[in-house]
């Protein structure tokens, strides 16, 4: 290179450097951060409601407290692995974390009922346990001895029961099926003859197309459709029973929350209930579009689990939810409020939601 242009090159990555100092500068008048946050995720970079929910509870918060609380959010892998955050909050190498809790089984059986319950509580019900009833008490508790606190940060809404190429008409035609299923549900699923696979959510299109699988969950229309799912599979099941209103969390280290000015923890629980509602509410409404894309111009077949399918799965999901409480005080101390609240605002919906649907 002749040294001139070696000097014209330079001149211009000094320019370019000196452009994005600029754009990247903070606005004149922005107050000084007095305290910074790393926060890391489970989710793929830019993961529609799961990742952007993250980064825009973090927008939330540095704007509620006037730039004077900043929150940095990785995705997966980028500073920890998905399935470190939950270690790397708790032991204090980052302050904040989300998930969904359900991944922390290995951890604590209970945390599996804060995310999603077979059978159980859909969001409508699981939020009134959380804010209504004991649900984010007993969480505080389940994840105090991981020097966590919990709190609710979304809610993807009902989930779907997957994608087959084989039709469900039978319960015996779950044997056999190799089958990407997280949680209690892929449990429930192995009692069906069912292998189960925990593939994750980047891998879950080429496994299914190659035949690694033979059958996904994910999360719903929306998010399924983006994942290309209906290219590779036949029959869209329904509905999500062992995901009827998954919650999404944030975590915090314990030390690092409670060591925060009162109006900043203020502002963190305003931030985490208001990105919920934004969840809740966005992922429904995309669902529908979605949904009416997938079955109008992908000619997907959108097929209901036949009922006496359903049975089956209850009865092995009572199993699953017994022999784990049998094992694990903690998990039968929250098992046996959920199952209370999800009796007694069942007597509630019979003659509320389901009188009067939403349609
Ligand atoms: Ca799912």
């Amino acid at each position: 290179m002749q040294r001139r242009d070696f000097l014209k090159k330079a001149g211009l990555g000094a320019a370019a450097a000196a452009a994005a100092t600029l754009v990247g500068a903070p606005k004149a008048r922005a107050a000084k951060a007095e305290i910074t946050w790393k926060m890391v995720t489970t989710w793929p970079p830019k993961l529609p409601y799961l990742q952007t929910g993250v980064e825009r509870f973090a927008k939330r918060v540095e704007e509620m407290s006037g730039g004077r609380f900043k929150i940095r959010v990785y995705a997966a892998g980028e500073l920890v692995p998905a399935m470190g955050a939950f270690e790397a909050v708790g032991n204090g190498t980052v302050e904040a974390g989300s998930g969904a809790a359900y991944y922390w089984a290995g951890k604590s059986q209970a945390a599996q009922w804060f995310a999603a319950v077979p059978f159980g509580l859909n969001p409508a019900g699981i939020s009134s346990w959380l804010w209504g009833g004991n649900g984010l008490k007993l969480w505080e508790e389940v994840y105090a001895p991981f020097n966590l606190v919990p709190r609710p940060l979304g809610n993807t809404g009902v989930q779907m029961a997957g994608w087959f190429n084989r039709k469900i008409e039978k319960i015996e035609d779950f044997q056999g099926l190799k089958m990407r299923i997280p949680g209690l549900g892929g449990k429930v699923l192995a009692k069906a003859g069912v292998t189960v696979t925990l593939t994750p959510g980047g891998e879950i299109f080429t496994n299914l197309e190659r035949g690694v699988i033979d059958a996904t969950e994910w999360v719903g229309p929306l998010h399924d459709k983006l994942l290309g799912l209906h290219k590779v599979a036949k029959y869209y099941y329904y509905p999500g029973w062992h995901e009827p209103g998954t919650v999404l969390e944030a975590f915090f280290n314990k030390k690092a929350y409670e060591a925060l000015p009162a109006e900043f923890k203020a502002i963190i629980d305003v931030a985490c209930t208001e990105t919920y509602t934004w969840m809740i509410s966005g992922t429904d409404a995309e669902n529908g579009a979605a949904l009416l894309e997938l079955i109008e111009k992908h000619k997907v077949q959108v097929l209901p689990l036949p009922g006496p399918v359903m049975d089956k799965l209850k009865v092995y999901s009572k199993e699953v939810l017994d022999e784990i409480t049998a094992a694990d005080p903690i998990a039968k101390k929250v098992h046996d409020d959920f199952s209370k609240f999800q009796k007694q605002i069942g007597t509630w919906a019979t003659v509320a939601d389901k009188a009067c649907p939403r349609r």
